[in-house]
């Protein structure tokens, strides 16, 4: 049986963002982890149930008022993985208590409003996992890459950024930025994919081919979003996502550890309990 143990440092310490230069990571790699898959997976069923504990502390105490939540914004290129965390990670708590919301290209209502207002829409509610499946950090990734407005606009976006999730954490939420990197090689065989199995059809778009001529410039894009947004209030993460395994079990750890810090109890009755007991007995 895998035990804790199996990690040599905590993830938070082994992911975080400090430093990392995109073009020399290695995305097979597993840091922070000394087991095997098997081992691996086998840690992952476990810890999902200490997650899903976890969370559900969390939705009672939304449930008696308090207004703290978690969000986890999920970055990375086309077959990175996001879907696959929000389907197994995110998947093994209860859906109750999870807003989820994925960002693709503005809607014509929402080019109407500033970037940040579709955003501030879907942030997660007092007692809630928020999920984001990219997030206003695309309005500095693609946006930059395909000079989708003026350098001089998305120049400021770093900061206003780092403001904008300042407010979020003052309000209560703690955020979890996860940058997901997988290898060009390895988004090229994810694609094949999608292209040989009928059951992945639906998540091919031709569009993410022509994209792969623009590596070189989203992993400048990525850089500079790590540089100026990774804050102590709102740190990134930068997840290698070669291995779907090690991808799952990372951002299982990495909420397990936001929850954690919540220090949750379950919360107090508000009547009394022996009271309730005495009518029920003579209901
Ligand atoms: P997917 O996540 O595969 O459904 O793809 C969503 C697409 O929407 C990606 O190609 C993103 O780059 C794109 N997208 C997301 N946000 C924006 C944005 N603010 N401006 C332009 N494109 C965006
Ligand atoms: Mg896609």
């Amino acid at each position: 049986m895998a035990k804790a143990t199996s990690w040599s440092k905590p993830v938070t310490k082994a992911l975080r963002a400090d430093g990392v230069k995109v073009s020399d990571l290695n995305t097979s790699a597993t840091p922070g982890f000394k087991g095997d898959k098997k081992a691996g997976e086998a840690l992952l069923a476990e810890r999902a149930g200490v997650l899903s504990d976890l969370q559900e502390k969390l939705y009672a105490n939304g449930r008696s008022g308090d207004t703290r939540s978690v969000l986890l914004v999920l970055q990375g290129m086309d077959t990175a993985g996001k879907g696959g965390i929000v389907r197994h990670v995110i998947g093994s708590v209860d859906p109750q208590g999870v807003d989820h919301a994925a960002f693709g290209v503005p809607t014509p209502e929402e080019k109407k409003h500033h970037y940040l207002w579709r955003i501030r829409r879907k942030l997660p509610r007092g007692g809630q996992i928020g999920v984001f499946d990219r997030s206003h950090y695309e309005d500095v990734l693609v946006v930059r890459v395909h000079d989708l407005v003026p350098p001089d606009v998305w120049e400021k976006r770093y900061d206003e950024i780092n403001r904008f999730e300042r407010k979020l954490v003052d309000d209560g939420t703690v955020v979890v930025k996860v940058a997901m990197f997988v290898s060009l090689d390895e988004q090229k065989k994810r694609l094949q994919q999608r292209l040989d199995r009928a059951d992945k059809y639906w998540k091919f778009n031709p569009n993410d081919i022509d994209e792969r001529a623009f590596w070189p410039q989203y992993q400048e894009a990525y850089q500079a979003v790590l540089d100026r947004t990774n804050t102590d209030h709102a740190p990134w993460y930068v997840l290698p996502c070669d291995s779907k395994w090690y991808s799952r079990l990372a951002i299982t750890e990495l909420l397990i550890d936001a929850l954690q810090g919540l220090k949750l109890d379950w919360p107090e009755a508000n009547f009394d309990v022996d009271e309730q007991k005495k009518r029920l007995v003579r209901a």
